[in-house]
């Protein structure tokens, strides 16, 4: 027999979490199932998990202006309750960047770290199951009849008032089938590529005063999800559509000071948007990953600083000792040369930005830096929205990284909050 709900939301990530608290908020006898394909619940809040609630981190400019923005933000924080990291003695900073050109944002931030995130999900599921919201792990949804207002899931088959699609940047594939499916028109010009950055903390003294700095360099060129104290560089994997496996690599780290690595990891990415003749971000960034691939034998590869600057790859066999003076927090990379698989473009626009980073803040480019390619991210899927709340049909909304109207743990939650706003016919703004 067919369930129906008020509503259903695809994926238990911070855009599912915030359209379900802000539904049941309005709405307490509402009937809300939370399905996510994962075993394990709430997508991105896992990783890291460091918020930042100052606009424009976060947030794309085509769906937000600063005052929208800031509206929903203020709605997550009355939610989340973040204890806002303290910062310090970041004049010296702002004032030597702005001589470059560069931009330091003075950003309100929290770190949970990935155990902290982990923590934080149990108390909201829990909350939740108060509430009365169904939550369905280990369930898919496969396909969706719009006229009906029918979800096949891979275990039943739902109908609904509403519908939520937030299958965050790994359904990124999934949300652009169900697009052509359902004739929604969507571009996706978009994608940041770039590298992961990992030094020794002492060089990169700059995170003692401020957790997660946001540098904008000239260029499209920024500094991205910073992380130290227990910090590790990670790989997440991808697939082609033919079923080709590709590798993109990315940071986090815990709350826990006592497993201290001394390290300090961060990305710095080049927004690349793509015009005449028009391609798809995603396949582009699914060519230049899998060209890593290639020149990596199959995983990402690493190259210190010190052989990158006398454009030499760097060796398995020289990777460490001497100048190079700490392992690699990520194991199994290929030591090499990115200049070989990164488009001279991006390089060379990563390589001014961090020269000037070193302005800023001198050490970074320690000969024992190492250089992690590739660093891709995926946001941006452009649907063509019906209305402001990511309405694309009568009942379906799409939203969050996935759907690119988010690249964040806060403007995701923001998202969910202003779809459900649609839903309920709620127009604050
Ligand atoms: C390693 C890493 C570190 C990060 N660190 C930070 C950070 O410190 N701060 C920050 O602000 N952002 C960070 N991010 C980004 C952040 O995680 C995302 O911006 C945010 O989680 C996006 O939320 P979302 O709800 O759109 O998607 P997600 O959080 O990705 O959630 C989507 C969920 O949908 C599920 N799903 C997908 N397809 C289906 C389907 N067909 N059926 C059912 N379920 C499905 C997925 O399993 C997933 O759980 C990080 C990301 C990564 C990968």
């Amino acid at each position: 027999m067919k369930k129906t709900y008020d509503l259903v939301i695809v994926g238990s990530g911070p855009t599912g979490l915030g359209a379900a608290f802000h539904f049941m908020a309005n709405r307490p006898k509402g009937r809300v199932l939370m399905l996510d394909r994962n075993k394990f619940s709430s997508g991105g809040l896992r990783n890291d998990c460091k918020m930042n609630f100052t606009y424009p981190v976060g947030f794309t400019s085509e769906y937000w202006t600063r005052e929208v923005a800031e509206y929903y933000l203020n709605l997550v924080m009355l939610k989340l309750q973040p204890d806002i990291m303290q910062k310090m003695n970041v004049s010296v900073y702002t004032q030597r960047a702005a001589r470059l050109g560069v931009e330091l944002l003075d950003i309100r931030q929290t770190h949970l770290g990935t155990d902290g995130g982990v923590r934080l999900i149990k108390t909201l599921l829990a909350e939740l199951e108060r509430l009365g919201v169904e939550v369905s792990l280990d369930e898919a949804m496969v396909s969706l009849d719009a006229d009906s207002r029918t979800v096949q899931t891979d275990k039943r088959t739902l109908t609904y008032e509403h519908l939520l699609v937030a299958p965050g940047r790994s359904g990124f594939r999934f949300l652009q089938e169900l697009m052509r499916a359902m004739n929604v028109h969507f571009i996706d010009n978009m994608v940041d590529i770039g590298v992961r950055v990992e030094a020794r903390r002492d060089h990169y003294p700059i995170v003692r005063d401020y957790y997660d700095p946001k540098f904008h360099f000239p260029a499209k060129v920024r500094t991205f999800c910073t992380n130290s104290g227990s910090a590790h560089v990670v790989k997440e994997k991808y697939e082609s559509p033919q079923g080709r496996p590709f590798f993109s690599v990315n940071g986090h780290s815990y709350s826990d000071t006592t497993r201290h690595s001394g390290l300090v990891n961060f990305a710095m990415l080049k927004t690349v948007k793509l015009t005449e003749p028009l391609a798809s971000g995603q396949e582009f960034a699914e060519m230049l990953g899998m060209q890593a691939m290639l020149l990596g034998g199959g995983q990402p590869i690493m190259q210190r600083v010190g052989d990158f600057r006398l454009a030499k790859r760097s060796k398995e066999k020289t990777f460490t000792g001497d100048l190079y003076d700490f392992e690699p927090s990520l194991k199994g990379c290929t030591a090499g040369d990115i200049s070989l698989a990164m488009p001279s473009k991006i390089l060379r626009a990563i390589w001014k930005a961090l020269k000037q980073l070193d302005t800023i803040v001198p050490g970074i480019l320690h000969p024992s830096t190492i250089l992690y390619y590739p660093e891709i991210k995926l946001y941006a899927n452009k649907p063509t929205f019906k209305d402001r709340h990511f309405q694309v049909r009568d009942g379906v909304y799409m939203a969050g990284d996935g759907a690119g109207t988010s690249r964040g743990i806060t403007a995701a939650w923001a998202s969910g909050i202003r779809a459900v706003d649609g839903m309920l016919a709620i127009h604050p703004t």
